[in-house]
């Protein structure tokens, strides 16, 4: 019995080195690829992010998504449509056309076209060829795909990339009160995606100078992170009319006459849900994957004694032959290695559970089970290894989401003055600060503490009692402020 606390103090103090020296030895991600801003997902993060694309994937299927592939490129006119979307967007835009090769005719060039860096401009001329009556609403679509953002500020591998694998749905619907409900729905799905990661968020309604180009307003989850600028993995944008009427999104409605589609976007960031998955759960040692997206979920480590090896070797078969198929489980048999370094190897890839098998528990007929997570190790008769097992890995995944819980709010402190704020951001906190509602009190939020206005919150009503922190009228709301990725 007994263990130890797992020992986590390299990720908050020294973020970078630690995240950056955790996806090379796990075999997450190399960000040496010799582009800026683009990565190579090695086989354990590719893994990772692999699982939670399908289980999102089902969850928008079952709510009626359709799923479907567009092109990755849009033209530059269709791109500029909408007058928001394009200022918001096009600093970033990579554009693409043929290679010029020496001698031809430069009047010849074609007009480049836009890479994605979101899809509305290329799948709303689309829409407006498909509805055309109040039958063919609600549309639902949703595609896995990379997207593409020419990020001027310095990348940081998984979080501020180029290239960017991600989920967006877009959705058209009747009336507003409709695309109300599925706005509803696509932040439970999301909700549910993150929750079973064990991932802490909040549930942030962003500020209307920092809404989605082109949105009526915009849902998103910022997840919180050791160095203390919060990583935004996921947000929600209703977008009223605006794309359906420069698009001509028209039906004829039920009633009679015609009107334009109200519309929902949304994206789940693939990259950036590895990364809160890695940094959150994470300790010194490296990541700590949740049992049900761990590439491995549970190694088997044989410990052969002199002259007993054949006996450990082949009760350990017998330990694999009962966990496979249940489970992805692997049994390390190399002989070039101590027990202790394969501890250690399997503890850095994030394997949450090892068996321990010497001989011992053969001829107890049992097996030493060792959490990655706290280190507690305890012994179970192989009878019940199977059942023991499952209820070790549900309870670290319990255990990983409550401490992420922890930390989050830990994070999170109540400043009352600018001065205690900026303090505060200072040292990696996620400000809550009472504010009157005013967009002039939210922008001067901004420049005295020197981070991020990220919202209030969507998930519950949080009333403030106290006077705003900027200008000393009445208090409305609470308002979040971080630094951000
Ligand atoms: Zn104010």
């Amino acid at each position: 019995m007994g263990g130890f606390i797992a020992r986590e103090s390299e990720k908050f103090e020294r973020f970078s080195e630690w995240f950056d020296n955790v996806l090379l030895t796990a075999r997450i991600a190399d960000n040496r690829y010799p582009v800026k801003g683009f990565i190579v997902y090695l086989e354990n993060g590719w893994f990772v992010i692999e699982r939670v694309r399908r289980r999102l994937e089902e969850l928008l299927e079952e709510d009626g998504h359709l799923p479907m592939y567009y092109p990755i490129v849009a033209t530059l006119e269709n791109f500029s449509r909408e007058a928001e979307h394009i200022k918001g967007f096009m600093g970033e835009v990579f554009a693409v056309g043929k290679l010029r090769l020496g001698g031809e005719d430069e009047a010849q060039q074609e007009a480049p076209l836009i890479l994605r860096p979101t899809s509305e401009t290329i799948m709303y001329p689309m829409f407006a060829l498909w509805i055309t009556n109040h039958s063919d609403l609600p549309l639902k679509v949703h595609q896995s795909c990379a997207v593409y953002r020419y990020e001027t500020k310095a990348t940081r591998a998984l979080y501020r990339v180029r290239e960017i694998p991600w989920n967006e749905g877009h959705t058209a619907h009747a009336t507003g009160e409709e695309a109300e409900e599925q706005l509803k729905k696509a932040v439970e799905i999301y909700r549910k995606v993150l929750d079973e990661l064990g991932i802490a968020y909040l549930t942030l309604r962003r500020p209307d100078f920092d809404k989605f180009a082109g949105a009526e307003y915009s849902i998103a989850f910022d997840a919180w992170n050791p160095d203390g600028k919060v990583n935004q993995v996921a947000t929600v944008h209703n977008l009223g009319t605006n794309f359906s009427r420069v698009f001509g999104i028209e039906f004829e409605k039920r009633e009679g006459g015609k009107g334009y589609v109200w519309q929902l976007c949304y994206g789940f960031g693939y990259s950036r849900v590895l990364a809160a998955i890695i940094a959150q759960h994470g300790d010194d040692l490296g990541p700590i994957f949740p049992p049900w997206v761990a590439p491995i979920q549970v190694v088997i480590v044989p410990i052969p004694y002199k002259g007993r090896e054949a006996e450990v070797y082949g009760y350990a078969e017998r330990v694999y032959e009962l966990l496979r198929g249940g489970y992805r489980v692997k049994l390390d048999e190399r002989e070039d290695m101590t027990p202790g370094e394969k501890y250690y190897y399997w503890e850095r890839r994030g394997v949450p559970l090892r068996v321990e098998v010497g001989p011992r528990d053969v001829e107890k007929n049992a097996v030493v089970l060792v959490r990655r997570d706290t280190g507690e190790k305890f012994s179970v008769p192989i009878e019940r290894l199977r059942e023991e097992v499952a209820r070790v890995l549900e309870d670290i995944t319990r255990s990983l989401a409550e401490r992420a819980r922890g930390k989050l709010s830990e994070q999170i402190v109540d400043v009352k003055s600018l001065e205690e704020g900026a303090r505060s951001i200072e040292e990696g906190k996620i400000c809550r600060v009472s504010w009157c509602g005013r967009e002039e009190c939210a922008l001067s939020l901004r420049n005295s503490l020197g981070a991020e206005v990220r919202g209030y919150r969507y998930d519950i009503e949080e009333r403030s009692d106290k006077p705003c922190t900027v200008c000393g009228s009445q208090g409305r709301t609470y308002l979040y402020v971080a630094r951000a990725f």
